[in-house]
């Protein structure tokens, strides 16, 4: 089968009201109100290489650690951020903002070509000298994504010749050859970077640095952290200690191509399976390739939240043990979500398989928007799946990294929607888009009308400048059960999908049309009972939607008290009134009685009245009234 690529996103129009509304939200609001918290803060500044530099806003941790060593990333992010907001829209104003932090950075940039504004400002001397806690190749790769998104956007190359000119400071200070370091980041990220760069440029170099990182990362006898420790620090007690004792935090306790458990760091890990599953593609390497599936596969079938949330604990911001998923307590940090997503995107381009697009489609609509507020100025940073109405949204965060991620996702949506092939297309995602793409030589415009994920009533324009035969490949998504197709009025054997996929091969014509229809009746989901702290729940799900209660719909106390009968029939009701238009689930439910119950134990069990429930994507929680809120309902046996 032809290998499939997506189609950028500059070419895919956002036509449906869903995705329309998020990315107004995100060019009016959240990109310019992302600008003013970063001058607020002083990140911006800190381009400016201040001397003598100010005190330290977030001061270091007793292991030595400050979150302002990344605050390039956070200026990189944000570039980008707004170069995907200005391909939609040009904005003077932005355009000038990100100039002026270009100008900074290029006026920072060391002689050699070193560009990280921390030590360049603060230990100018110790360049290089922790790379396992002090992200300076992290810093490089968001800077580098923000200069290749500003390029492919504008033009213009100012930026990514400053990164270019940093870039071949690093390729000269680390590899394998005579006087290199053979060192890697503890945090990755400029691995896809690299990546991106080298699909802009075709210069084989920077695939060359990225193999070589993805390559050297856990292959080392004496670690290369504990090298550069000795370095630094020399042996013995007076050694600070490491900000995690273990390898694994940083995915590099041995070769990646042996890793078979998805351990450490949640964003960590995403990034650097983002960056296997391109070189597996780029390289056609199979023992790459096939690591990726195995961790998939891991990840998956044991460490996933319903929502698609990623990493339970908080402690290490990420992974634990198999089937642990605490509710309340859920880390699942945004930009794990977003980053799972990259990751997803790689994995169906190595393979066009559903199981992939599925699980992108997840975190897109749940564990990555949940971080993002409906009036696009409030985030969360941890997306926990139950609240006892304490956790609300942050303006902004000591470690912004979530908001500009999620900012930078939803600005560059589209180029998840679709893909193509010398023979074909593929859709992957609904929701109402228009792209010309070229397929076999062949002009097509292609125009996806719908009103998903509210509906999956799906309708599809074909139109080739001439008539040409290709494939057309609609996915099918893994919940969705008796989906209808028509091509043209006549109807099509919906059910002969391959790895998620049904292929329409004809010869189109313009006017053709596709109808896809996809039923999205809410369905209950049940946890693995190895998933302890989801025993005797059921959370409620609709299309790719996972819902919520949350207590400004139920009122009466909070939403823990509810028990959703196994018989209660699931109605979808819409409330165009709800968040400018939404579809909320509504049930017969018990309630839990506390108003006769004076003790704290007693031998008789609480009332149970009955009741109603409401439920809401639960994308949408946390934008009203603050309160309790729940995805795993307790269930009832009988009504
Ligand atoms: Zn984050």
């Amino acid at each position: 089968m032809s290998r499939y690529a997506p189609v950028p996103f500059p070419q895919v129009k956002l036509e449906g009201q869903f995705w329309h509304e998020r990315l107004d939200t995100v060019l009016d609001r959240t990109v310019p109100s992302q600008h003013k918290k970063l001058a607020e803060v002083g990140i911006l500044d800190s381009l400016k290489l201040p001397n003598p530099p100010p005190p330290l806003r977030f001061p270091r941790h007793s292991n030595g650690f400050t979150v302002q060593v990344f605050w390039d990333s956070d200026v990189g992010k944000w570039i980008e951020a707004a170069s995907y907001a200005l391909a939609h829209r040009r904005d003077a104003d932005i355009e000038a903002k990100i100039e002026a932090a270009i100008d900074d950075l290029e006026k920072a940039q060391a002689p050699d070509g070193y560009l990280n504004c921390w030590y360049l400002g603060r230990e100018p001397d110790k360049r290089w000298t922790n790379l396992r806690d002090n992200h300076e190749m992290y810093n490089a790769g968001h800077l580098l994504e923000g200069a290749v998104a500003y390029f492919q956007v504008t033009g213009r190359r100012r930026f990514l010749d400053v990164m270019e000119r940093y870039l071949d400071h690093i390729y000269a200070t680390f590899g394998t050859g005579p006087g290199q370091r053979r060192g890697y980041d503890g945090h990755e990220e400029i691995e896809l970077a690299l990546m991106k760069l080298y699909y802009l440029t075709g210069e084989r170099k920077h695939l060359d640095f990225a193999t070589y990182m993805i390559n050297e990362r856990g292959n080392q006898k004496p670690h290369y952290f504990d090298i550069e420790r000795e370095q630094r620090e020399g042996g013995g007690d007076k050694r600070q200690p490491y900000v995690f004792p273990n390898y694994e935090y940083s995915q590099s306790h041995k070769p990646v191509r042996e890793q078979d458990k998805v351990v450490g760091h949640a964003v960590r890990a995403m990034y650097l399976y983002t960056a296997m599953a391109d070189l597996a593609a780029e390289l056609n390497d199979d023992g790459l390739k096939r690591a990726c599936e195995v961790l998939w596969d891991d990840v998956m079938e044991t460490k996933m939240y319903v929502t698609a949330g990623l990493g339970p604990s908080a402690h290490n911001e990420g992974f634990t043990h198999d089937f642990d998923l605490p509710n309340q307590t859920a880390y699942a940090e945004t930009c794990a979500s977003v980053a799972l997503i990259f990751w997803a995107q790689r994995m169906l381009h190595l393979d066009l398989d559903g199981k992939y697009g599925d699980i992108l489609e997840l975190a897109m609509f749940n564990g990555a928007l949940s971080g993002l507020s409906r009036d696009g100025e409030h985030y969360f940073y941890a997306n926990p799946l139950e609240s006892d109405g304490t956790p609300t949204r942050w303006e902004w965060h000591t470690c912004p990294c979530c908001t500009m991620n999620v900012s930078r996702l939803v600005a560059s949506v589209g180029q998840y929607f679709l893909s193509t092939a010398p023979d074909g297309v593929a859709f992957h995602l609904y929701g109402g888009i228009a792209s010309d793409v070229e397929i076999a030589g062949n002009r097509v415009s292609l125009r996806e009308v719908s009103t998903y994920p509210w509906s999956g009533d799906i309708a599809i324009h074909v139109d080739p400048e001439t008539p040409a035969a290709f494939d057309v490949k609609l996915r099918i998504p893994s919940w969705c059960k008796g989906a209808k197709v028509a091509v043209n009025g006549q109807a099509v054997d919906a059910s002969e999908t391959e790895n998620g996929y049904l292929t329409i091969h004809r010869t189109w014509q313009k006017g053709d049309s596709i109808a896809l229809d996809l039923p999205m009746p809410p369905e209950r989901l049940y946890a693995h009972p190895g998933v302890i702290m989801d025993a005797g729940r059921v959370a409620l799900k609709r299309g790719p939607l996972v819902y919520c209660l949350e207590e400004v719909d139920n009122p009466g106390g909070r939403v823990q008290r509810l028990k959703l009968p196994r018989s209660a029939e699931l109605r979808v009701e819409n409330r165009p009134d709800l968040f400018d238009g939404i579809v909320a689930l509504k049930a017969e439910a018990t309630a839990l009685d506390e108003s006769d119950f004076q003790q704290l134990y007693r031998t008789t069990p609480p009332r149970e009245n009955t009741s109603n429930l409401t439920a809401i994507p639960y994308f949408l929680w946390a934008n009203r009234a603050q309160g309790s809120m729940v995805v795993w309902v307790p269930e009832a046996r009988e009504c």
